[in-house]
């Protein structure tokens, strides 16, 4: 099936958009990876390929089976959670998975991000959770991510990184930037003192705030 326009735009946006993971402190190398739902299924980043040598014709399309429409390299090595998470979640257009430092740190220590600040409410609820570890490219390791995505677009991953949603490919990697500040700002406040956690009656009132914030924000754009 040959691309249509649209398709290489987006192509060239996914591109751009990882290149971004290494200028906005999103990590290293090639250890991230980027989807974006598409009509056959959805178009995803390959592995173990620089990303400075991407190309639009070197990404990759999966079905919802996870086999190949469109490409000729293998998909990122992490393509299974990506699958899995569109299955689960209608809303989801773009998925970005990185191992950013904070984040990931916290990961590491297997801590959710509790609401000690207002704006974890970006992600959801009143806490960004961290999914159980398994080995990377596994069922388990999906079914894990789907559990701790339960009302949330991001979550971390245990002894890994994150994962942030989005409508679209934008909307996913500015989630993937709020999540990685706030794991940063936890970070600082643990170094300095016990960080002080907003209670659930004031992350359900900051909750409804966002969802007319959010209504506006798809009015501006
Ligand atoms: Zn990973």
């Amino acid at each position: 099936m040959s691309d249509m326009p649209s398709d290489i735009l987006i192509k060239q946006q996914i591109i751009d958009t990882v290149r971004m993971f290494c200028t906005h402190g999103l990590g290293v190398g090639t250890a991230g990876n980027l989807s974006v739902r598409s009509a056959n299924g959805f178009i995803i980043t390959p592995t173990g390929l620089a990303y400075e040598q991407l190309k639009p014709d070197l990404l990759v399309e999966l079905d919802a089976e996870g086999n190949t429409v469109t490409g000729h390299l293998r998909p990122s090595s992490e393509w299974r959670f990506h699958r899995d998470i569109y299955r689960s979640d209608d809303e989801a257009g773009a998925i970005v998975h990185v191992h950013s430092p904070y984040a990931t740190a916290m990961a590491c220590t297997h801590q959710s991000i509790p609401a000690f600040h207002y704006m974890v409410a970006i992600a959801g609820g009143d806490s960004i959770r961290c999914a159980d570890y398994a080995t990377f490219g596994t069922a388990e390791l999906s079914n894990y991510v789907i559990r701790a995505l339960q009302d949330r677009k991001a979550c971390l991953l245990a002894n890994h990184g994150m994962i942030a949603l989005g409508r679209d490919v934008s909307s996913a990697f500015r989630m993937a930037q709020e999540v990685e500040e706030l794991a940063k700002q936890y970070c600082y406040s643990l170094q300095i003192g016990s960080p002080v956690v907003l209670d659930n009656k004031e992350m359900q009132t900051v909750l409804e705030k966002f969802k007319h914030y959010g209504r506006q924000g798809e009015e501006d754009n």
